[in-house]
């Protein structure tokens, strides 16, 4: 994998994280559900976490790691 495609990847799962985010920042469902998050969102933000997690591992695992220090 080159960096500019890891680098791609890395953007678009931050990118991915950060609009379901914002979805449920904004969310009519989750204003008006008790707990403040509706099951759709409940389920979209814990994908957002796991890409979170992956885009910290993807660098490692692709021995990238400059991709951590550097900035992609
Ligand atoms: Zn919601």
């Amino acid at each position: 994998m080159t960096h500019d495609i890891a680098g791609t990847m890395l953007a678009a799962l931050d990118d991915a994280a950060s609009g379901i985010r914002d979805r449920a920042a904004y969310c009519p469902d989750c204003g008006s559900h008790p707990a403040d998050l509706c099951d759709g969102d409940a389920d979209r933000l814990a994908r957002a976490d796991e890409y979170d997690r992956l885009a910290a591992q993807l660098p490692a695992r692709c021995g990238l790691s400059a991709l951590l220090t550097g900035g992609a």
